[in-house]
């Protein structure tokens, strides 16, 4: 497959230039030629087959196919909240659920969190950077870093699960989930008692990852690829 990049306005038909780190990704590393095939996407669903027809020093300018309408969506939508964790752990984090397609993000601070999010500008360039190598044509959505006290006052889906030791086994969905699925993490502290009992107040389920206590990011990989992927999610398996 040919190598995919990412132009940040949305992409017509016929022609196209790529600037910036994606330019320079191209020339440089690269060292594209005039003629190399390329795919382009805009983030905004579907991607395009390009090929390069003039390398300037800063920018390259391609001449664009017709949008093709190839989606790597899940069927329904996947927010997750999580408490982040420390420096490199949070691209990692924000790296695996691009690739498993969580739909947004909500960064949380909770009474127990100990870092910050990263500027969201540094988030958002993980997100670009996973869905050029995972094939999504639509970004994951990063949200402001939110608290939880706000956090509670709007739901973000129909069915909303907190991830706590003692929570009950995860829901079986079935085949996969029917509505929109929203999964919060806590910190490595854990949610304090006032801030689970708040969020089952307003319709949150407490559920279980098993016994062991798990690193907030396995704890957030493992619930949103139990969702994703289930026992035999048919969409997700069979790449349809
Ligand atoms: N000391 C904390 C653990 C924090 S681990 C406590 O005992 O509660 C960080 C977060 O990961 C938790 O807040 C929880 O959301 C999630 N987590 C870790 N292990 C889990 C498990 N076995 N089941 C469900 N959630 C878990």
């Amino acid at each position: 497959m040919p190598d995919r990049y990412y132009i940040e306005t949305p992409i017509r038909e016929s022609q196209a230039t790529l600037a910036g780190s994606e330019a320079h990704h191209l020339l440089h590393v690269m060292r594209a030629k005039t003629g190399l095939k390329v795919i382009v996407f805009d983030g905004l669903g579907g991607e395009f087959d390009a090929t390069v027809v003039h390398c300037g020093r800063t920018e390259v300018q391609l001449e664009v196919g017709p949008r093709k309408e190839i989606e790597r969506e899940l069927p329904y939508k996947l927010t997750l909240a999580v408490a982040l964790p420390k420096g490199d752990r949070q691209r990692w984090l924000v790296e695996k659920l691009v690739e498993l397609g969580v739909t947004r993000f909500i960064p949380l601070k909770t009474i127990r969190s100990a870092a910050g999010a990263e500027q969201s500008s540094k988030l958002a360039r993980y997100v670009v950077s996973a869905s050029k190598q995972c094939g999504r044509n639509r970004l994951m959505q990063i949200e402001p870093s939110t608290s939880w006290v706000e956090f509670l006052k709007q739901p973000i889906a129909t069915r909303q699960l907190l991830a706590h030791p003692q929570g009950h086994p995860l829901p079986d969905f079935g085949q996969q989930p029917q509505t929109d699925i929203g999964l919060a993490i806590g910190p490595e502290g854990g949610f304090t008692e006032d801030e689970v009992d708040s969020a089952i107040a307003v319709g949150w389920e407490k559920v279980s990852l098993g016994r062991r206590i798990l690193r907030i990011e396995t704890a957030a990989l493992a619930m949103a690829s139990a969702i994703v992927l289930g026992s035999n999610h048919s969409d997700e398996v069979a790449g349809s």
